[in-house]
C-alpha cells in the first residue's frame, strides 16, 4: 500500500492546485480504462492522445484527484475531483516516482542491456527469491511511464526491488535511474538495438551507462564481461565487476545445452559449483551468471541461489521451445536483434533434428546499419547451416544475399508465408520463429502449433 499524501504529491511534482476537492487516493493510474474509484489519474500525453482531453472521463469513473499540464476539464462534470495543474505530467509522474522511491527502505537494482534484461530481471528475482522478499517489474514496463508506475507498486513491506530499465535515445536511463535510485546496477550487453537513433555501439554504451550517474560512491555494477564493449568499462568511483570473464569468479565452465535445460560450472567465493538452469542458449549462462553474482552481492548462499532458480518464471515467447508430433518450434518471436538472432541460432544448432529451418522477418530500428545488418544475419544463418530459410518482411534480400544457398523463400506476407508452410516444412524439422514484435509472427507460431 502506498504511503504517500496529497502535500507529498504536491511538493514532489511542483503542483498548483486549481480545483480544490478530495485529498485521500488509493493508486495512481495513467490509463482512464483502469481507473477505480479513489484513483489519482496523471493524464499523459501519448504520439496519438492527450490524457488532459480525458478528465471528465476519469472523475466519472472516480478518481479522485487528476494531475494535468492543460485544462480542457469541465467543472460540472469533476465535480470533488481535485485538479493539480502542473508544467509537464510525465515529469510529474517521475518526480513523484523519485519522492517515493527516496521514502522507502529497499535496495534497488536496476538493469539495462540491448537484450536480455527481461531475463536477467526475472533470473535476478529467483535468485534472490530464497533470502528476500523480491519485487520484479512486471512484464517488459520499463520505460519512462512503466518505471514509476513499478515504483509506485513498491512498499516497505519488500526488501528488494529489481527494476528493468529500457531505452531508445541519451537521457532516458538518467532519468529512469533518477527516479529509481539504484543501489546496484546491472548491464547486460551492448548490442544494435536502437542504433538508429544512436548511431553508434558506442554511443549505444554510453546510454546504457548513464545507469550508474545515481549510484552512489562505492556501488556495484555488474556487466557481462564478454561483450566486447562492456570489457573495457572503468571507474574511480563504483566497484565493476565483470562476468564471464575467463578464470576468473562467476566465469562459466563445461557448458552443456540439454534438450530443455543447460549445466555449467563456475566458481564462487573459490568453490566450484554446477548449475541446471532451465533456459536455453549461451546469453543466457551470461544472464544467469550477472544473477549469481548480485546474489553474491546481497549474501545469499550458493544453495539458497540453487533453490531460488526453482521459483524462476521466465516470461514467454523467449525462445520457447514447443515439441509437436512432427517438428519442434523454436518460438523467438517476441522481438529480433543481430545479436538474438545469433543467440537463436545457436540454440537451435543444439537441437536434435533433420533439418533446421529459420523463418525471419525484419530487425526493426536499426537504421543505417539496417542493410548491412540484415546481410549479417544471412551470413550467420549459412555458418549456422540452417537448411533452409522462409523471409518476409524489408530487407530480406539482403539475409538471403548473406545466405548465398540456394534454400531460400522470400513471400509478400506473412499469411503467405503461412499458406506455403505445409509445402515446406517437414517431419523432423527444427523450425526458429524470429522478428521484429511488430511484424506480429505469433501468428506463424499458432499455424505451427495447429499442424
Ligand atoms: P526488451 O528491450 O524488449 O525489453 P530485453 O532486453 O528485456 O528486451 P529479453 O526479453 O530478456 O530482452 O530477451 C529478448 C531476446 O534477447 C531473447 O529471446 C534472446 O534471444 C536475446 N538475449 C537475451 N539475453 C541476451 C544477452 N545477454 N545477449 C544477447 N542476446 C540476448
Ligand atoms: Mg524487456
Amino acid at each position: 500500500m502506498m504511503n504517500l499524501n496529497f502535500e507529498e504529491i504536491l511538493l514532489a511534482a511542483n503542483g498548483k492546485v486549481v480545483n480544490e476537492g478530495n485529498r485521500e487516493f488509493n493508486e495512481i493510474s495513467t490509463d482512464t480504462r483502469k481507473i477505480k474509484e479513489g484513483s489519482l489519474f496523471i493524464a499523459l500525453h501519448g504520439e496519438n492522445f492527450n490524457g488532459n482531453l480525458f478528465v471528465n472521463d476519469a472523475a466519472k469513473k472516480g478518481a479522485s484527484i487528476c494531475i494535468v499540464d492543460d485544462l480542457c476539464y469541465d467543472e460540472k462534470t469533476i465535480g470533488s475531483t481535485s485538479i493539480i495543474k502542473v508544467t509537464d505530467t510525465k515529469q510529474a509522474l517521475l518526480d513523484i516516482a523519485e519522492y517515493y522511491r527516496k521514502k522507502l527502505d529497499i535496495k534497488v537494482i536496476g538493469i539495462t542491456g540491448s537484450n536480455g534484461k527481461t531475463s536477467t530481471k526475472d533470473l535476478i528475482a529467483a535468485v534472490l527469491s530464497e533470502k528476500y522478499k523480491v519485487f520484479k517489474t512486471k512484464g517488459n514496463f520499463n520505460n519512462e511511464i512503466g518505471v514509476p508506475l513499478m515504483i509506485f507498486q513498491l512498499d516497505d513491506s519488500y526488501d528488494i526491488a529489481v527494476i528493468e530499465m529500457g531505452m531508445s535515445a541519451f537521457g532516458e536511463i538518467h532519468r529512469l535511474s533518477k527516479a529509481a535510485r539504484p543501489d546496484i546496477g546491472v548491464i547486460t550487453n551492448i548490442g544494435m538495438s536502437h542504433i538508429e537513433t544512436l548511431k553508434t555501439r558506442d554511443n549505444i554504451l554510453k546510454a546504457k551507462m548513464e545507469i550508474t550517474d545515481f549510484l552512489k560512491d562505492g556501488s556495484d555494477l555488474v556487466v557481462n564481461g564478454a561483450d566486447d564493449k562492456l570489457i573495457g568499462i572503468k571507474s574511480d568511483r563504483l566497484n565493476i565487476i565483470k562476468v564471464g570473464i575467463d578464470n576468473a569468479a562467476f566465469c562459466a565452465e563445461n557448458i552443456k545445452f540439454n534438450e530443455n535445460s543447460t549445466t555449467f560450472t563456475t566458481m564462487i567465493d573459490h568453490k566450484k559449483y554446477n548449475f541446471d538452469i532451465p533456459l536455453l542458449g549461451t546469453h543466457n549462462v551470461y544472464n544467469t551468471l550477472l544473477a549469481l553474482c548480485v546474489g553474491n552481492l546481497l549474501n545469499v548462499t550458493v544453495s539458497e541461489m540453487q533453490k531460488g532458480m526453482g521459483n524462476l518464471e521466465a516470461t514467454s515467447m523467449r525462445l520457447d521451445i514447443i515439441k509437436k508430433d512432427n517438428y519442434t518450434i523454436i518460438n523467438d518471436c517476441y522481438n529480433s536483434s543481430p545479436s538474438s538472432i545469433k543467440a537463436a541460432f545457436e540454440v537451435e544448432s543444439n537441437i536434435n533434428s533433420l533439418r533446421k529451418v529459420a523463418i525471419l522477418g525484419t530487425m526493426k530500428e536499426l537504421g543505417d546499419e539496417s542493410e548491412n545488418a540484415h546481410f549479417e544475419v544471412g551470413k550467420y544463418a549459412k555458418e549456422s547451416n540452417i537448411d533452409l530459410l522462409l523471409l518476409t518482411g524489408e530487407y530480406t534480400d539482403k539475409i538471403k544475399e548473406g545466405y548465398n544457398l540456394k534454400n531460400v523463400f522470400i513471400y509478400d506476407s506473412v499469411e503467405e508465408l503461412i499458406v506455403d508452410l505445409k509445402n515446406k516444412i517437414k517431419k523432423g524439422d527444427a523450425i526458429l520463429v524470429k522478428a521484429s514484435r511488430s511484424m506480429k509472427f505469433e501468428r506463424i507460431v499458432s499455424a505451427l502449433n495447429k499442424e
